[in-house]
């Protein structure tokens, strides 16, 4: 054996990653301090974190008003934000081209609902530039599907490949309920539109122990059918909804049971640096993934950061310290430099996970902001 090669292993944990990639075992693993980290993304056009993790994708939420409210994310009786705290278009474009010049290659528009932000289309068409130039590889989008039909024609010409439709029930009347008003043809018109653009469309559901756990086996059977991809998540405890979460938490390990005594699901290997696990549905042949930030959470694998629509950066859906990009860009009269200074420097506090939890009725969410503020 030669003499012994030097690699670098960031963070205090000691996770052997390697900056190319290895970790053969007689490596001198070095560990490294966060402000070392910091110092080195400088010099990268990318940003790793302590844990070693490299963080390549940035969900912007433009807005966190809706105009459904599904009795999980929100209360009833809503108070925005109000409209002028919220970043202007211009300013949400040069937050984003700072983060992909920083190494973000995945970007999702989310909120609230993107779509009821006035001009949204302005800005995907506008970021829709980093897709030509190759700085990106994804532009995509988390939508209700209520507006779908009428910008999916500009979606699919802005270069947006594939979507996230939230639908927690098929039945007209129950999805009626836990949307608070929402109209299921609509957004079942609004995937059609997109699919006739040529976009694919993925099914979220939140599972819901009263209201969609036993449709749930129904709801992958009729995505897979007509194409698309299916998601079941974990309701997570963010934000007061007026209700209590216990009554409507299940943990996707019974779902999961419950699927496995109708269907053979095969794990797949696919990830995307996110929570999801996939499995392969061999009856239907769709695809299947599990989100479940609180009965296994994967966290060692975040690649992931999201900025508000008032410019603050969270490193952690889970956790409440962030960054005020908004102050810094605006502050700045090199906001570009400015921000890739904050950006490093907010990804070198990237906590290690989250700490969600529901086991018992009547406890408060773990953090104060609701997943609309954040964007899921
Ligand atoms: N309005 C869009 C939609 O519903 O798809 C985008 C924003 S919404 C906050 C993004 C995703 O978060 C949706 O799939 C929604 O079901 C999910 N979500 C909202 N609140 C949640 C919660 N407390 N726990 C788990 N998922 C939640
Ligand atoms: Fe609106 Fe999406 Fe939250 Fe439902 S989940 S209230 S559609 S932001």
């Amino acid at each position: 054996m030669g003499p012994p090669k030097v690699g670098l292993c960031f963070g205090v944990s000691g996770i052997e990653r390697c900056l190319n990639g290895q970790s053969p075992s007689h490596w001198v693993k070095l560990e490294v301090e966060p402000s070392f980290c910091n110092r080195l993304n400088k010099v990268h056009d990318r940003v790793i974190d302590p844990f070693g993790r490299s963080v390549t994708y940035l969900r912007l939420s433009v807005t966190d008003r809706c105009d459904l409210r599904c009795t999980y994310c929100m209360a009833e009786k809503m108070t925005f934000l109000p409209k002028q705290d919220l970043l202007t278009l211009e300013e949400l474009d040069l937050l984003s081209t700072a983060f992909i010049s920083k190494g973000i290659r995945k970007l999702r528009i989310t909120g609230g609902e993107p779509l009821v932000r006035r001009d949204v289309l302005k800005l995907i068409d506008s970021l829709s530039r980093h897709l030509k130039s190759g700085a990106l590889d994804e532009l995509t989008l988390t939508t209700n599907g209520t507006q779908l039909k009428k910008h999916a024609a500009r979606l699919a010409k802005a270069g947006v490949r594939r979507l996230n439709v939230s639908i927690d029930s098929l039945v007209p009347e129950k999805y009626a309920r836990v949307t608070r008003g929402g109209e299921l043809a609509t957004v079942l018109d609004g995937i059609k539109a997109a699919n006739d653009e040529g976009m694919r469309v993925k099914i979220n559901a939140v599972a819901l122990k009263q209201d969609n756990a036993d449709e749930l086996a129904d709801m992958i059977g009729w995505a897979h059918g007509e194409g698309h991809d299916f998601t079941v998540i974990e309701a997570m405890p963010m934000g007061e909804i007026g209700e209590d979460r216990f009554d409507q938490y299940i943990p996707l390990s019974i779902v999961r049971e419950t699927l496995e005594s109708k269907w053979q699901l095969t794990p797949l290997a696919h990830r995307t640096g996110g929570p999801a696990r996939y499995v392969r549905v061999e009856e239907t042949g769709g695809q299947l993934g599990f989100i479940t930030p609180l009965t296994h959470n994967f966290c060692e694998g975040c690649n992931r950061v999201r900025l508000t629509c008032t410019g603050q950066l969270y490193m952690c859906l889970g956790q409440e310290d962030n960054a005020d990009l908004r102050a810094v860009m605006r502050s700045s009269d090199n906001p570009q430099e400015a921000l890739y200074e904050a950006i490093d420097e907010a990804i070198s506090r990237k906590p290690k996970g989250h700490d969600f939890v529901i086991d018992r009725p009547g406890s408060a969410p773990a953090v104060p902001r609701h997943m609309s503020v954040t964007g899921g």
